[in-house]
Protein backbone atom coordinates (compact mmCIF):
# COMPACT_ATOMS: atom_id res chain seq x y z
CA UNK A 1 0.00 0.00 0.00
CA UNK A 2 2.75 2.39 0.92
CA UNK A 3 5.26 3.61 -1.62
CA UNK A 4 9.01 3.36 -0.95
CA UNK A 5 9.50 5.98 0.89
CA UNK A 6 13.21 6.72 0.50
CA UNK A 7 11.47 7.94 -3.20
CA UNK A 8 9.45 9.98 -1.78
CA UNK A 9 10.48 14.02 -1.97
CA UNK A 10 8.27 14.97 1.54
CA UNK A 11 9.43 12.27 3.54
CA UNK A 12 13.08 12.40 2.20
CA UNK A 13 13.11 16.29 2.86
CA UNK A 14 11.84 15.74 6.45
CA UNK A 15 14.31 13.47 7.10
CA UNK A 16 16.64 15.24 5.86
CA UNK A 17 15.57 19.26 7.16
CA UNK A 18 14.75 20.24 10.34
CA UNK A 19 11.75 22.30 9.08
CA UNK A 20 10.37 23.07 6.43
CA UNK A 21 8.38 26.04 5.24
CA UNK A 22 4.79 25.20 3.32
CA UNK A 23 3.33 28.20 1.40
CA UNK A 24 0.75 30.90 2.13
CA UNK A 25 -2.56 31.47 1.02
CA UNK A 26 -4.28 29.89 -2.05
CA UNK A 27 -7.81 31.23 -1.64
CA UNK A 28 -6.91 34.92 -0.41
CA UNK A 29 -4.05 35.66 -2.72
CA UNK A 30 -6.38 34.04 -5.83
CA UNK A 31 -9.25 36.73 -4.83
CA UNK A 32 -6.48 39.29 -4.95
CA UNK A 33 -5.39 38.00 -8.92
CA UNK A 34 -9.46 38.25 -10.01
CA UNK A 35 -11.23 35.70 -8.12
CA UNK A 36 -15.04 36.22 -7.41
CA UNK A 37 -16.75 35.18 -4.29
CA UNK A 38 -18.76 32.59 -4.82
CA UNK A 39 -16.74 31.23 -7.52
CA UNK A 40 -14.79 27.63 -7.69
CA UNK A 41 -11.09 28.27 -7.35
CA UNK A 42 -10.63 25.07 -8.79
CA UNK A 43 -12.04 26.25 -12.43
CA UNK A 44 -8.66 28.41 -12.84
CA UNK A 45 -6.90 25.43 -13.23
CA UNK A 46 -8.36 25.52 -16.50
CA UNK A 47 -9.60 29.04 -17.27
CA UNK A 48 -6.46 30.99 -15.63
CA UNK A 49 -3.93 28.48 -15.43
CA UNK A 50 -1.34 31.13 -15.72
CA UNK A 51 -2.29 33.07 -12.67
CA UNK A 52 -2.04 29.66 -10.43
CA UNK A 53 1.36 28.88 -11.72
CA UNK A 54 2.27 32.14 -11.07
CA UNK A 55 1.21 32.08 -7.60
CA UNK A 56 3.24 28.72 -7.09
CA UNK A 57 6.07 30.98 -8.37
CA UNK A 58 5.87 33.18 -5.98
CA UNK A 59 5.98 31.21 -3.03
CA UNK A 60 8.60 29.25 -4.29
CA UNK A 61 10.56 32.46 -5.16
CA UNK A 62 9.74 33.36 -1.39
CA UNK A 63 11.49 30.14 -0.45
CA UNK A 64 8.48 27.45 0.09
CA UNK A 65 9.68 23.90 0.39
CA UNK A 66 6.11 23.17 0.23
CA UNK A 67 3.53 23.81 -2.30
CA UNK A 68 0.26 23.46 -1.82
CA UNK A 69 -2.33 22.33 -5.01
CA UNK A 70 -5.28 24.72 -6.05
CA UNK A 71 -7.87 21.60 -5.19
CA UNK A 72 -8.74 22.65 -1.65
CA UNK A 73 -12.45 22.50 -3.05
CA UNK A 74 -11.91 19.54 -4.93
CA UNK A 75 -14.47 16.78 -3.60
CA UNK A 76 -17.30 15.85 -6.12
CA UNK A 77 -19.33 17.61 -3.15
CA UNK A 78 -17.91 20.74 -3.09
CA UNK A 79 -17.51 21.07 -7.02
CA UNK A 80 -21.69 19.96 -7.33
CA UNK A 81 -22.22 23.76 -5.74
CA UNK A 82 -20.73 24.89 -9.27
CA UNK A 83 -21.59 22.26 -11.38
CA UNK A 84 -18.58 20.83 -11.90
CA UNK A 85 -19.12 17.55 -10.18
CA UNK A 86 -18.49 15.73 -13.91
CA UNK A 87 -15.34 17.85 -14.22
CA UNK A 88 -13.36 16.14 -10.33
CA UNK A 89 -10.93 14.30 -12.16
CA UNK A 90 -9.28 16.86 -14.35
CA UNK A 91 -9.78 19.71 -12.43
CA UNK A 92 -7.38 17.74 -9.64
CA UNK A 93 -5.25 15.98 -12.05
CA UNK A 94 -4.70 19.88 -13.61
CA UNK A 95 -4.05 21.17 -9.96
CA UNK A 96 -1.12 18.85 -9.36
CA UNK A 97 0.27 18.91 -13.05
CA UNK A 98 0.44 22.67 -12.57
CA UNK A 99 2.22 22.52 -9.48
CA UNK A 100 4.33 19.99 -10.17
CA UNK A 101 5.89 21.88 -13.05
CA UNK A 102 6.70 25.24 -10.97
CA UNK A 103 8.26 22.88 -8.42
CA UNK A 104 10.42 20.93 -10.97
CA UNK A 105 11.76 23.59 -12.56
CA UNK A 106 13.06 25.00 -9.31
CA UNK A 107 16.06 23.60 -9.43
CA UNK A 108 15.78 22.51 -5.71
CA UNK A 109 13.53 20.05 -4.36
CA UNK A 110 9.85 21.42 -3.96
CA UNK A 111 7.16 19.24 -2.73
CA UNK A 112 3.77 19.11 -4.14
CA UNK A 113 0.88 18.89 -1.82
CA UNK A 114 -2.63 17.49 -2.82
CA UNK A 115 -4.89 19.86 -1.41
CA UNK A 116 -8.00 18.38 0.20
CA UNK A 117 -10.63 20.09 2.05
CA UNK A 118 -13.74 19.60 3.40
CA UNK A 119 -16.81 17.77 1.57
CA UNK A 120 -18.66 20.84 3.03
CA UNK A 121 -21.44 17.91 4.02
CA UNK A 122 -22.21 16.77 8.03
CA UNK A 123 -21.58 13.50 7.92
CA UNK A 124 -23.53 10.75 10.01
CA UNK A 125 -24.44 10.30 12.58
CA UNK A 126 -25.24 13.72 12.90
CA UNK A 127 -25.89 14.66 8.86
CA UNK A 128 -26.44 12.59 6.26
CA UNK A 129 -23.54 11.54 4.51
CA UNK A 130 -22.28 8.10 5.07
CA UNK A 131 -18.71 7.21 5.82
CA UNK A 132 -18.37 5.06 2.76
CA UNK A 133 -19.59 8.26 0.49
CA UNK A 134 -16.87 10.37 1.78
CA UNK A 135 -13.94 8.11 1.84
CA UNK A 136 -14.84 7.22 -1.83
CA UNK A 137 -14.97 10.90 -2.48
CA UNK A 138 -12.07 11.75 -1.12
CA UNK A 139 -10.05 8.32 -2.57
CA UNK A 140 -11.08 9.68 -5.95
CA UNK A 141 -9.91 13.15 -5.65
CA UNK A 142 -6.50 11.81 -4.13
CA UNK A 143 -6.19 9.44 -7.11
CA UNK A 144 -6.78 12.31 -9.44
CA UNK A 145 -4.10 14.56 -7.68
CA UNK A 146 -1.55 11.43 -7.40
CA UNK A 147 -2.38 11.30 -11.41
CA UNK A 148 -1.05 14.97 -11.79
CA UNK A 149 1.96 14.53 -9.89
CA UNK A 150 1.07 14.80 -6.13
CA UNK A 151 4.16 14.11 -3.76
CA UNK A 152 1.92 13.84 -0.54
CA UNK A 153 -1.98 14.56 0.25
CA UNK A 154 -2.40 17.26 2.52
CA UNK A 155 -5.56 17.61 4.40
CA UNK A 156 -6.98 20.34 5.42
CA UNK A 157 -9.20 22.85 7.72
CA UNK A 158 -10.81 19.58 9.00
CA UNK A 159 -12.76 20.13 11.73
CA UNK A 160 -15.21 16.48 12.85
CA UNK A 161 -13.44 13.11 13.34
CA UNK A 162 -15.81 11.12 11.20
CA UNK A 163 -14.40 13.57 8.11
CA UNK A 164 -11.15 13.41 9.18
CA UNK A 165 -11.17 9.55 9.58
CA UNK A 166 -13.05 9.55 5.67
CA UNK A 167 -10.38 11.45 4.43
CA UNK A 168 -7.63 9.65 5.36
CA UNK A 169 -8.60 6.59 4.34
CA UNK A 170 -9.40 8.07 0.87
CA UNK A 171 -5.93 9.35 0.83
CA UNK A 172 -4.57 6.37 1.82
CA UNK A 173 -5.51 4.20 -1.00
CA UNK A 174 -3.09 6.22 -3.07
CA UNK A 175 0.19 4.93 -1.09
CA UNK A 176 1.27 8.53 -0.75
CA UNK A 177 1.87 9.71 2.53
CA UNK A 178 -0.91 11.79 3.90
CA UNK A 179 -1.10 14.96 6.12
CA UNK A 180 -4.20 16.18 7.79
CA UNK A 181 -4.28 19.42 9.88
CA UNK A 182 -7.47 20.57 11.50
CA UNK A 183 -8.90 24.20 11.81
CA UNK A 184 -8.77 24.99 16.05
CA UNK A 185 -10.83 27.90 15.63
CA UNK A 186 -13.65 27.66 18.18
CA UNK A 187 -12.00 28.28 21.68
CA UNK A 188 -9.41 26.21 21.26
CA UNK A 189 -11.46 22.95 19.76
CA UNK A 190 -12.33 22.30 16.16
CA UNK A 191 -15.78 23.71 15.38
CA UNK A 192 -17.26 19.99 15.88
CA UNK A 193 -15.66 20.03 19.00
CA UNK A 194 -12.17 18.41 18.60
CA UNK A 195 -9.41 19.58 21.31
CA UNK A 196 -5.35 19.24 20.11
CA UNK A 197 -5.41 16.32 22.87
CA UNK A 198 -8.65 14.72 21.17
CA UNK A 199 -6.52 14.98 18.07
CA UNK A 200 -3.81 12.61 19.37
CA UNK A 201 -6.44 10.38 20.03
CA UNK A 202 -7.56 9.99 16.53
CA UNK A 203 -4.60 10.13 14.70
CA UNK A 204 -3.06 7.14 17.07
CA UNK A 205 -5.99 5.33 15.56
CA UNK A 206 -5.45 5.72 12.38
CA UNK A 207 -3.85 3.08 10.29
CA UNK A 208 -1.46 3.97 8.54
CA UNK A 209 -0.63 6.82 10.79
CA UNK A 210 -0.42 10.70 9.28
CA UNK A 211 3.23 11.26 7.98
CA UNK A 212 2.37 14.60 9.52
CA UNK A 213 -0.50 16.46 11.40
CA UNK A 214 -1.18 19.87 12.86
CA UNK A 215 -3.17 23.07 12.36
CA UNK A 216 -4.32 25.72 9.58
CA UNK A 217 -6.22 28.40 9.30
CA UNK A 218 -8.01 29.45 12.81
CA UNK A 219 -8.31 32.96 14.27
CA UNK A 220 -4.70 34.23 14.42
CA UNK A 221 -0.84 33.56 14.79
CA UNK A 222 -0.93 33.50 18.80
CA UNK A 223 -4.04 30.99 18.83
CA UNK A 224 -2.13 28.89 16.05
CA UNK A 225 1.45 29.44 18.69
CA UNK A 226 -0.99 28.11 21.42
CA UNK A 227 -2.62 25.11 19.19
CA UNK A 228 1.07 23.71 18.60
CA UNK A 229 1.68 24.03 21.94
CA UNK A 230 -1.12 22.23 23.15
CA UNK A 231 -0.55 19.70 19.91
CA UNK A 232 2.94 19.12 21.06
CA UNK A 233 2.22 18.21 24.32
CA UNK A 234 -0.47 15.48 23.47
CA UNK A 235 1.62 14.23 20.48
CA UNK A 236 4.81 14.09 22.16
CA UNK A 237 8.17 14.74 20.48
CA UNK A 238 8.06 11.89 17.53
CA UNK A 239 5.02 13.53 15.63
CA UNK A 240 5.95 15.99 12.64
CA UNK A 241 3.54 19.10 13.44
CA UNK A 242 2.21 21.44 10.91
CA UNK A 243 1.01 25.17 11.65
CA UNK A 244 -0.11 26.76 8.95
CA UNK A 245 -1.90 30.03 10.84
CA UNK A 246 -3.75 32.96 9.23
CA UNK A 247 -1.95 36.42 8.34
CA UNK A 248 -3.62 37.88 11.71
CA UNK A 249 -6.60 38.30 12.69
CA UNK A 250 -9.62 39.03 9.32
CA UNK A 251 -11.36 42.17 9.81
CA UNK A 252 -14.30 43.36 7.24
CA UNK A 253 -12.89 46.49 5.40
CA UNK A 254 -15.31 47.96 2.68
CA UNK A 255 -16.99 45.05 1.51
CA UNK A 256 -13.81 42.51 1.90
CA UNK A 257 -12.01 40.52 3.83
CA UNK A 258 -8.60 41.34 4.73
CA UNK A 259 -5.96 40.36 7.15
CA UNK A 260 -4.18 42.57 9.72
CA UNK A 261 -1.14 40.40 9.95
CA UNK A 262 2.62 42.26 9.03
CA UNK A 263 5.51 40.18 7.80
CA UNK A 264 7.30 40.96 11.38
CA UNK A 265 4.39 39.61 13.03
CA UNK A 266 4.37 36.59 10.65
CA UNK A 267 8.36 36.52 11.61
CA UNK A 268 7.50 36.55 14.99
CA UNK A 269 4.64 33.33 14.68
CA UNK A 270 7.59 31.20 12.57
CA UNK A 271 9.94 31.70 15.12
CA UNK A 272 7.87 30.77 17.72
CA UNK A 273 5.65 27.97 16.37
CA UNK A 274 9.22 26.40 15.33
CA UNK A 275 10.28 26.76 19.36
CA UNK A 276 6.95 25.19 20.63
CA UNK A 277 7.47 22.11 18.12
CA UNK A 278 6.29 22.53 14.77
CA UNK A 279 8.52 21.16 12.12
CA UNK A 280 6.39 22.29 8.92
CA UNK A 281 5.61 26.01 9.22
CA UNK A 282 3.58 28.23 6.72
CA UNK A 283 0.54 30.62 6.07
CA UNK A 284 -3.00 30.24 5.54
CA UNK A 285 -5.60 33.18 4.60
CA UNK A 286 -3.78 36.60 3.97
CA UNK A 287 -0.44 35.23 3.87
CA UNK A 288 1.23 36.66 0.46
CA UNK A 289 4.92 35.53 -0.96
CA UNK A 290 5.90 38.63 1.05
CA UNK A 291 4.86 37.48 4.45
CA UNK A 292 6.70 34.20 3.40
CA UNK A 293 10.11 35.77 2.22
CA UNK A 294 9.85 36.85 5.97
CA UNK A 295 9.02 33.78 7.38
CA UNK A 296 12.10 32.06 5.60
CA UNK A 297 14.31 35.02 6.59
CA UNK A 298 13.19 34.52 10.55
CA UNK A 299 13.58 31.06 10.48
CA UNK A 300 17.08 30.54 8.63
CA UNK A 301 18.38 33.22 10.64
CA UNK A 302 16.75 31.51 13.74
CA UNK A 303 17.97 28.66 16.08
CA UNK A 304 15.70 26.70 17.46
CA UNK A 305 15.15 27.66 21.24
CA UNK A 306 13.05 26.71 24.41
CA UNK A 307 9.22 26.62 23.99
CA UNK A 308 7.47 30.17 24.45
CA UNK A 309 5.69 30.68 28.01
CA UNK A 310 2.03 31.86 27.58
CA UNK A 311 2.93 34.79 28.53
CA UNK A 312 5.34 35.57 25.90
CA UNK A 313 3.27 34.29 23.37
CA UNK A 314 0.49 36.80 24.14
CA UNK A 315 2.87 39.66 24.63
CA UNK A 316 4.36 39.07 20.97
CA UNK A 317 1.27 37.65 19.21
CA UNK A 318 -1.87 39.09 21.15
CA UNK A 319 -4.79 37.42 22.97
CA UNK A 320 -5.23 33.68 23.27
CA UNK A 321 -8.89 32.08 23.81
CA UNK A 322 -9.76 30.73 27.32
CA UNK A 323 -10.28 27.46 25.84
CA UNK A 324 -6.83 27.24 24.81
CA UNK A 325 -5.31 28.56 27.89
CA UNK A 326 -7.64 26.11 29.70
CA UNK A 327 -5.72 23.53 27.49
CA UNK A 328 -2.27 24.82 27.83
CA UNK A 329 -2.90 24.90 31.81
CA UNK A 330 -3.22 21.01 31.54
CA UNK A 331 -7.25 21.22 31.33
CA UNK A 332 -7.94 18.49 29.14
CA UNK A 333 -11.40 17.33 29.75
CA UNK A 334 -14.74 19.44 28.08
CA UNK A 335 -14.19 22.23 30.25
CA UNK A 336 -10.75 22.95 28.48
CA UNK A 337 -12.84 25.02 25.44
CA UNK A 338 -15.53 24.98 24.05
CA UNK A 339 -18.48 22.25 24.35
CA UNK A 340 -18.40 19.16 21.89
CA UNK A 341 -20.52 20.57 19.14
CA UNK A 342 -21.45 23.64 20.55
CA UNK A 343 -20.75 25.63 16.98
CA UNK A 344 -22.68 22.70 15.04
CA UNK A 345 -24.95 25.46 13.21
CA UNK A 346 -21.79 26.71 11.80
CA UNK A 347 -20.49 23.32 9.49
CA UNK A 348 -22.79 24.54 6.59
CA UNK A 349 -21.89 27.01 4.29
CA UNK A 350 -19.14 29.19 6.27
CA UNK A 351 -16.22 28.08 4.33
CA UNK A 352 -17.99 28.20 1.03
CA UNK A 353 -15.93 29.71 -1.63
CA UNK A 354 -12.00 29.99 -0.82
CA UNK A 355 -11.76 31.26 2.38
CA UNK A 356 -10.50 28.80 4.24
CA UNK A 357 -8.49 26.42 1.67
CA UNK A 358 -5.78 29.02 2.51
ZN1 LIG B 1 -7.09 29.98 6.19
Amino acid sequence: MTSNVSDNRFTRLLAERAWLLADGATGSNLFDMGLMSGDAPELWNFDHPERITKLHQSFVDAGADIILTNSFGGTTYRLKLHNAQGRMAELNTAAAQLARAVADKSGRTVVVAGSMGPTGEIMEPVGTLSAADATAAFAEQATALKAGGADVLWIETMSSREEVEAAVAGASTTGLPVVCTLSFDTNGRSMMGISPSDFSEIEKSLSPRLAACGSNCGVGASEMVATIHNLHTAMGPDVVLVAKGNCGIPQYVNGSIVYNGTPELMSVYARMALDSGARIIGGCCGTSPVHLRAMKDALDAHTKGPAPSIDEVVGALGEISTGARAQWGGELSRAGGAAAGANLNRGRGRRSGAGSGG
